[in-house]
């Protein structure tokens, strides 16, 4: 199918793209990488009046680390992120997230910034983000507002973001030195989006972890911390922590997947993560 018409503007500043935004109201929204955006104009599911192109506004691009805090900037492609020298020895977590993101021509193009504003439950960034207590920076038309991950994200599709904001970066503290992270995902063919998936932070405590965060992905409208399953898992019942998984998510009915299977992918990758992580691997 074709797209509906739209008008089309290329700001050149942050100020320029909150401005154009605050006078379309919500028929104007902000365009990233594409991947999605276009995806739902060709289908028609969405139909802006314009469309503000983010990728000519200098500094939401880049990642840099600074006072503890790794900062994403907002249009650092996926790719980008997860090859990043920074990433890499900072947030291996998110290096080992990246290629599990769709495939390698959507890797090049689609956005952090557009993957946690559009807020897809079976994603992967949103689910680090929450694993790793990052904080969502965005500016609207009088301020910018920091919000942290755990507030963000906030169901189907659905974040704090409010009318005429822009995502500029996500901000990730330093991991501590002790800490150690985990990731596994399932989906049918590599790049589908995921049934069920898990990004794992923790602190190692001899032979034990403390601390841990337990963030799933597609098992429920939004990324999950699943708070008991880390509790049982800190007192080393593993049995006990897939079993809280049942309290804790809420798979979706999709035609395709029973909500059972989902939730007993979860208990699998959940198996697996933690072995991994006390493994040290
Ligand atoms: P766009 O498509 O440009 O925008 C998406 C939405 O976010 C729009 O509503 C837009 O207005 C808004 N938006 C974008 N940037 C901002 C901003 N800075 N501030 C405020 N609002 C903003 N993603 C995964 O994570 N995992 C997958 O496995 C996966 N598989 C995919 C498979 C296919 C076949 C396709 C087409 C896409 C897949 N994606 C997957 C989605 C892809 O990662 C997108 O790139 C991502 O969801 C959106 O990023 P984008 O930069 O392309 O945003």
């Amino acid at each position: 199918m074709k797209a509906p018409d739209f008008a089309y503007a290329r700001p050149a500043s942050l100020d320029e793209a909150l401005a154009l935004l605050a006078a379309h109201g919500e028929d104007a929204v902000p365009l990233a990488g594409g991947q999605s955006l276009v995806t739902t104009l060709n289908l028609r599911l969405s139909a802006p009046s314009v469309l503000v192109d983010l990728n000519a506004i200098p500094g939401l691009s880049g990642i840099t680390e600074a006072e503890g805090v790794v900062r994403v900037g907002a249009m650092a492609r996926h790719r980008e992120v997860g090859t990043s020298e920074i990433v890499r020895a900072r947030l291996p977590l998110l290096a080992a997230a990246m290629p599990h993101i769709a495939h390698p021509a959507i890797r090049n193009r689609g956005t952090i910034g557009g993957s946690v504003a559009l807020a897809d439950p079976a994603t992967e960034w949103p689910a680090c983000c929450l694993a790793l207590d990052a904080t969502i920076v965005v500016r609207g038309p009088q301020a910018e507002r920091r919000i942290a991950a755990r507030d963000f994200f906030q169901g189907l599709y659905a974040t704090a973001l409010r009318p005429g904001e822009i995502v500029v970066a996500v901000e990730f503290p330093l991991p501590a030195s002790d800490a150690v992270w985990g990731f596994d995902e399932l989906a049918r063919r590599r790049g589908d989006y995921a049934l069920a998936g898990l990004a794992a932070t923790a602190r190692r405590t001899g032979a034990g972890l403390a601390d841990m965060r337990l963030a799933f992905f597609g098992l429920a409208d939004r990324p999950v911390l699943a708070v008991a399953a880390a509790a049982a898992l800190e007192a080393g019942d593993l049995t006990g922590a897939q079993a809280a998984l049942a309290d804790e998510l809420d798979p979706p009915v999709d035609p395709g997947t029973r909500p059972e299977t989902r939730l007993h992918l979860a208990r699998v990758i959940l198996g697996r993560v933690a072995g991994r992580m006390l493994a040290g691997e």
